[in-house]
């Protein structure tokens, strides 16, 4: 229509456009930088936030009297994201400012040459306002058109931090047909296991690729140092028995830990339930045969009830009386004023540490796995709650195969295999009577570490 109008006006308003387009470009790639920076500072704010404001974090900061410095190191950050915010509305301000100019300027034009037109008899002053109205119509979704393409290229970012989470490589996958255990009889064997933890500097992810075992930094051109956690372990634990892995600080007792389940694969070696690869065994079916229990109890901020029905979703009232019974926590529920329904607190901070560990126990007794996991706990259980965990903890291990990090007395005597871990190697293994016979590392640490309670024992 403007055409129609007067070519002469259409060509000088299209000649305008490149002043939209010019600056849409320079402002998206600006902006993209701004967003991806804005989205790094947020994160880290994120980060911040929920390591020092979670009920642990606060603790600490509190017990080291360190408030002012947190007050100072969140002020920083905070200033830094709100600078940046500053800074992506400031140049979202002048692209706007920009392109309001382009159309103000385009219109000027087209009233200054349509005026000396009119002027000159070319055409009438209706035609010029026609043409100025039907150029708004124009201007406008050109502008906004221009603006999305900045949107666009903003959002791009976004999009790019997905993709580089997506991306990552999953380490830790069934294969194209898995074996699925149904019910396992829980034997567990560990064939020549050898394992490293790669660090790097800023991460630290196990590897699974071959290395020739030899603990040394290998891998020819790699810069992360491999220190072998595990190496060229073997051992056997037949269905039903109960072993407790012991050794000093570091031996790799949890890194045993970990490779059953397959929260990691061997880096050589191989770890077998009932005669099965866990490499072969769908994810889905050796979870459900496996519950672990570990030092750290985690608990979610939801009701009693909640987290134990996280074992089980479908249990009844009675099943899950029945567990906490077992696990010799229901009294301690049932006296709480909403009893199964009390919510436990960021973490279950409203429990003590003993508690916290019974609800966990329950929680396994509720999956009923063929093997369990134990980490027992060192410190912060007075007798009492370590007698009631003890007591909890033998109807648990009955019938089933038991792996525990052991730190009673009473575990590794109870143990029909003990595993002495030192420096990544089973350096021992047998029974508490055959070990003490031998006079090695088993023998130190049984007089150095339980001296007190075989005291007991014998003053008993
Ligand atoms: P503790 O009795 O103190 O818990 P542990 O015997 O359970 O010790 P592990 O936790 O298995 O020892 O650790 C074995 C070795 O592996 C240690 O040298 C430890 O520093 C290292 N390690 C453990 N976890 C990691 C990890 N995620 N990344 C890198 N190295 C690790």
């Amino acid at each position: 229509i403007m055409l129609s109008l007067d070519w002469r006006l259409t060509i000088l308003a299209l000649v305008i456009l490149p002043l939209f387009i010019l600056p849409a470009r320079r402002v998206g790639r600006i902006l993209r930088e701004i967003v991806r920076k804005q989205m790094d500072l947020n994160a880290q704010m994120n980060a911040l936030m929920s390591e020092t404001l979670n009920v642990s974090g606060a603790l600490l900061v509190k017990l080291f009297g360190r408030q002012r410095d947190e007050i100072k190191r969140f002020g920083e950050r905070a200033d830094r994201v709100a600078n940046i915010g500053v800074r992506q509305a400031m140049v979202g301000r002048w692209f706007f400012m920009l392109l309001g100019l382009a159309s103000a300027l385009g219109t000027a034009i087209v009233w200054w040459v349509g005026g000396i037109l009119v002027l000159q008899g070319a055409f009438t002053i209706g035609t010029i306002v026609a043409f100025a109205a039907y150029l708004t119509q124009l201007y406008m979704p050109i502008s906004a058109l221009v603006n999305a393409r900045v949107d666009f290229t903003t959002s791009m970012v976004s999009f790019e931090r997905v993709f580089e989470m997506l991306d990552l490589p999953v380490e830790i996958t069934d294969r194209s047909h898995p074996i699925v255990l149904t019910r396992a009889r829980g034997a567990i064997r560990f064939e020549n296991v050898s394992f490293s933890y790669i660090e790097t500097t800023n991460d630290r992810r196990p590897t699974t690729d071959g290395n020739n075992g030899d603990g040394q930094q290998s891998a020819i051109g790699s810069r992360s140092t491999r220190r072998y956690a595990l190496r060229n372990v073997s051992f056997e634990i037949q269905p039903g028995q109960l072993a407790a892995l012991v050794g000093p600080s570091g031996a790799g007792k949890t890194t045993i830990t970990y490779l059953i389940p397959r929260l990691y694969d061997p880096t050589e070696g191989r770890v077998l339930i009932d005669g099965y690869d866990v490499r072969e065994v769908s994810l889905d079916s050796l979870t459900r045969q496996i519950g672990m229990v570990t030092q750290e109890t985690y608990l979610f901020h939801d009701t009693i009830r909640a987290n134990l029905l996280y074992a089980k979703l479908d249990a009844t009232q009675d099943e899950i009386e029945r567990a906490a019974r077992a696990a010799n926590i229901h009294d301690l529920i049932a006296k709480l004023p909403q009893g199964y329904d009390t919510i436990v607190g960021e973490r279950g901070y409203r429990l003590s540490g003993g508690e916290k560990q019974r609800v966990a126990i329950a929680r396994v007794i509720l999956k009923d796995p063929r093997i369990l996991i134990l980490d027992e706990a060192t410190s912060h259980l007075d007798s009492e709650s370590e007698a009631l965990i003890q007591a909890a903890l033998e109807p648990l291990m009955r019938g089933r195969t038991s792996v525990v990090i052991a730190h009673r007395l009473s575990t590794i005597l109870a143990a029909d295999v003990i595993l002495v871990l030192d420096e990544g190697r089973v350096v021992e293994q047998g029974t508490h009577a055959e070990l003490l016979a031998r006079e090695g590392l088993y023998a130190r640490l049984y007089h150095t570490q339980f001296s007190e309670a075989v005291r007991q024992m014998e003053a008993q």
